[in-house]
């Protein structure tokens, strides 16, 4: 990390003035549940705050500012972010995680980035905030949440799997569009789990 790196009080404050009370709240609950996750698990705990911190912090803007943070810094859209540009809040959020909080830890980073879709074969981290994003204290619709939350800290891999699952039937439900990401990452741990049993 180098000397100017954000830490973690300072990007908390940020995220308070940036964001809106729920997200905030939200925010804080992924930052702890991501912490709690990494002692269990054996990984960095700081990084797993940090990237909790800071995982939504492009939630509160505008599509417009998105779009435009986008085309101004060649960061690529496809058809289903240009029909859904709340989807770019993931890429654009690791865009300012580097620009304006100067995070260079790309692990870090690459949690920022696919913490909506996820993706094939993702590292500890990424996992960890994926699972804490789904998991957090403030979340309450989503169905099996109970047992999710228990496995999260039994067998990450299978907590993982079933989220994906869920997710999965849950965006086919309300007719969303599904970024195709997310059906590979679904594919990918599908496979993986039937071949460790
Ligand atoms: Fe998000
Ligand atoms: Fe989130």
């Amino acid at each position: 990390m180098e000397a100017k790196s954000s830490s973690i009080k300072k990007i908390r404050k940020t995220m308070e003035k940036t964001l809106d009370a729920k997200r905030f709240e939200h925010t804080l609950g992924v930052a702890y549940t991501a912490a709690a996750l990494a002692m269990r698990y054996g990984s960095d705990v700081l990084k797993a705050q940090t990237a909790g911190m800071l995982h939504d912090c492009a939630k509160c803007m505008s599509n417009e500012k998105r779009l435009h943070i986008c085309e101004k810094h060649n960061i690529s859209v496809n058809e289903i972010e240009r029909r859904n540009p709340f989807l770019l809040h993931a890429k654009v959020g690791s865009y300012i995680a580097m620009r304006k909080f100067n995070i260079h830890d790309s692990d870090i980073i690459n949690a920022i980035l696919n913490h909506t879709t996820g993706r094939p074969d993702m590292s500890l981290l990424e996992k960890i905030v994926y699972i804490a994003d789904y998991i957090e204290p403030g979340r309450k619709q989503a169905p099996n949440l109970g047992q999710i939350r228990r496995l999260a800290f039994q067998d990450l891999d299978e907590a993982l799997f079933c989220i994906l699952k869920d997710t999965l039937v849950y965006l086919n439900q309300v007719d969303g569009d599904v970024d195709p990401m997310t059906q590979k990452t679904y594919d990918f741990y599908k496979e993986y789990m039937a071949d460790r049993k």
